[in-house]
């Protein structure tokens, strides 16, 4: 079953010896990977705009940036997902966000139609188109079809999430071997994706591979990457679901009767099943890894590899910012961390960093150019303008609506400064409550004169806004309630733009000490109040004050540029998957 293994050379013309042995190296990584055996990765989300496919979170900001980063140093990878035919947009109306569906054509952005397959629901046949885009080493494979219907839609256990579900895994295995591919690893990010790795299974007994090898080797080769905390919030799906848009799909006898004994009074989680799947399984922070409470059928806790999830530096960075680092020999050509890079920072100076935000906040200002604050407004900042921002998913954990407990608290720090705090975040579709807590955070805005002008709230958060705020605003605020924050990345985005991190530690951030960063802690929510407060007028006057400024700026990079480095975290994938 196995192939020679195959000697790919990325970098074939070096000079450089460090680039050489790091090429070794990588070849080593790569030895089992070519461009007809690639790393695989499947996902049912992907944040990727500029390929036409809008995501929900950071589980889709992180799946497009791993593609960039295995384009940036040579991996043969393919991604596959769902193209979803249509997308929400959220816009303000009254104060309040509504929701606005958007056809979206593949077409559009440069997908090349491949062919029609069919997947087996309800007794019909599905068609589904497969469609594909390729950048060097890399490719991005879509499974679509007019009714697919968009990212998330329905119930979490309902039947158009399994349908979606099995026509990612099925149709997506099929696409691969119509591409002429086979994956050398599956890496599944969340559990929607089991069915890739159940129809190689499948494949594989129907080929007549012994049932119990044939889950070794797919087990071998499968990497589960969890990004969630708690099983027992996960959704169920029904033994009933299963016969209409599973079994109809399995060609095994033997693979259909090891599902059926999965199931538990008729409710299967796809966890449990991903689990006995995958025998490599990792999360996404040390933090997360560590805390994940997972069990497995026998009802083992189940031990994750701590990954902690990186971005792609090229992609957020502001170029101006890149280049700097790259001539201090800060950050390398692969986008690690330099080998010195510590002893580099002393080259960010107040003066710089003060540059750098000015070119920032013209990208914010051409951003927020079209897109008017909750009083119909069309923000523009100064250079001198000073900016909070809360960026990322409107969600109850991320607590948007903490600094507005006390307003006048809020008030009386913002307002000696004429400081604004622009808060981005999309409400998930549905989500009454916090569409509600958006509504009274806005009412209560609205009932202080000072608030009402400097409070933003920009609607339709997306990763253009993303990139915005993290390079144009002065201090970014990030406090989930802590244990509750697997990874986040919008942090990363603002440590590596000379952004100040105000931050409850948990996720990503937890990976390094609470001394790195504006830390806020506290025993209840008042006293973590107090100290998001306290937090907020001490990054005030730091930015005031040269010293500081450069002090605290290079003690964030100096813990964290290494968590944060998407090249960190491939290699990190690399070296679990292909031990030396
Ligand atoms: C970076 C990013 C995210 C991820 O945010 P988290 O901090 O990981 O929750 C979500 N949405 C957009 C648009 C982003 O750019």
């Amino acid at each position: 079953m196995e192939e020679e293994p195959y000697f790919y050379h990325p970098l074939e013309n070096i000079e450089d010896v460090e680039l050489f042995e790091e090429a070794v190296e990588r070849t080593h990584f790569t030895r089992s990977l070519s461009s007809e055996r690639p790393y695989t990765y499947w996902t049912l989300e992907l944040y990727d705009q500029d390929n036409g496919i809008r995501g929900g979170g950071g589980l889709g900001v992180l799946a497009a940036d791993t593609r960039r980063i295995a384009e940036q140093v040579g991996i043969p990878f393919a991604l596959i997902t769902p193209f979803y035919p249509s997308e929400t947009h959220q816009i303000m109306k009254n104060g309040q966000v509504h929701d606005e569906h958007i056809d979206v054509n593949y077409h559009d952005y440069g997908f090349r139609f491949i062919d029609n397959i069919h997947i087996k629901c309800c007794d019909n046949l599905c068609k589904l188109d497969v469609i594909e885009k390729r950048f060097k080493n890399t490719r991005i494979i879509c499974i679509t079809e007019p009714n697919f219907g968009e990212l998330y839609s329905g119930m979490s256990g309902s039947d158009h999430r399994l349908y979606q579900e099995v026509s990612l895994g099925f149709g997506g295995y099929i696409a691969l071997k119509l591409l002429g591919l086979k994956p050398a690893i599956m890496q599944l990010n969340e559990v929607a994706t089991f069915f890739a790795a159940l129809a190689r299974l499948d494949e594989l007994v129907s080929n007549g591979m012994d049932f119990y090898e044939a889950v070794v080797y797919t087990r071998k080769h499968t990497l589960y990457t969890n990004h969630t905390l708690v099983q027992a919030a996960e959704a169920e799906f029904n033994i009933e679901q299963f016969r209409r848009f599973v079994y109809p799909n399995l060609k095994s006898p033997a693979v259909r009767k090891w599902l059926d004994d999965k199931f538990m009074n008729g409710q299967l989680k796809l966890s449990s099943v991903t689990i006995e799947i995958a025998e490599l399984r990792s999360g996404v922070s040390k933090l997360h890894a560590r805390v994940a409470n997972y069990h497995d059928i026998a009802g083992n806790k189940v031990k994750f590899k701590a990954i902690t999830n990186g971005i792609d530096l090229e992609k957020w960075t502001l170029p101006e910012i890149l280049s700097f680092y790259h001539e201090a020999s800060i950050i390398d050509t692969f986008g690690f961390p330099d080998v010195d890079f510590t002893s580099h920072l002393g080259a960010i100076t107040a003066d710089k960093i003060r540059v750098f935000k000015a070119a920032g906040r013209k990208i914010l200002n051409d951003t927020l150019s079209t897109r008017p604050d909750q009083n119909g407004k069309i923000l523009h900042f100064g250079d001198n303008d000073f900016i909070f921002d809360f960026k990322r998913r409107f969600v109850d954990y991320k607590r948007p609506e903490l600094p507005f407990k006390n307003p006048t608290k809020l008030r009386e720090i913002l307002e000696p400064r004429g400081a604004h705090y622009v808060i981005a975040g999309r409400v998930h579709t549905g989500d009454e409550i916090m569409a509600g807590k958006l509504r009274i955070l806005l009412e209560t805005v609205k009932q202080d004169d000072y608030l009402c002008d400097h409070v933003h709230y920009i609607a339709d958060y997306d990763e253009k806004l993303a990139y915005g705020l993290s390079c144009g605003s002065n201090v970014a605020v990030n406090v989930p309630i802590v244990g509750l924050e697997a990874c986040g990345t919008s942090w990363m985005k603002d440590i590596i733009n000379l952004n100040l991190l105000i931050s409850t530690h948990d996720g990503g951030v937890a990976d390094a000490s609470a001394e790195n960063y504006l830390n806020v802690h506290g025993m209840t929510e008042d006293e973590e109040l107090e100290e998001l407060y306290r937090r907020m007028e001490e990054a005030i006057s730091v930015w005031n004050n040269d010293f500081d400024l450069e002090f605290l700026l290079q003690k964030q990079l100096a813990a964290y540029l290494p968590v944060i480095s998407g090249s960190r975290m491939l290699k990190d994938y690399l070296d679990f998957l292909f031990p030396l």
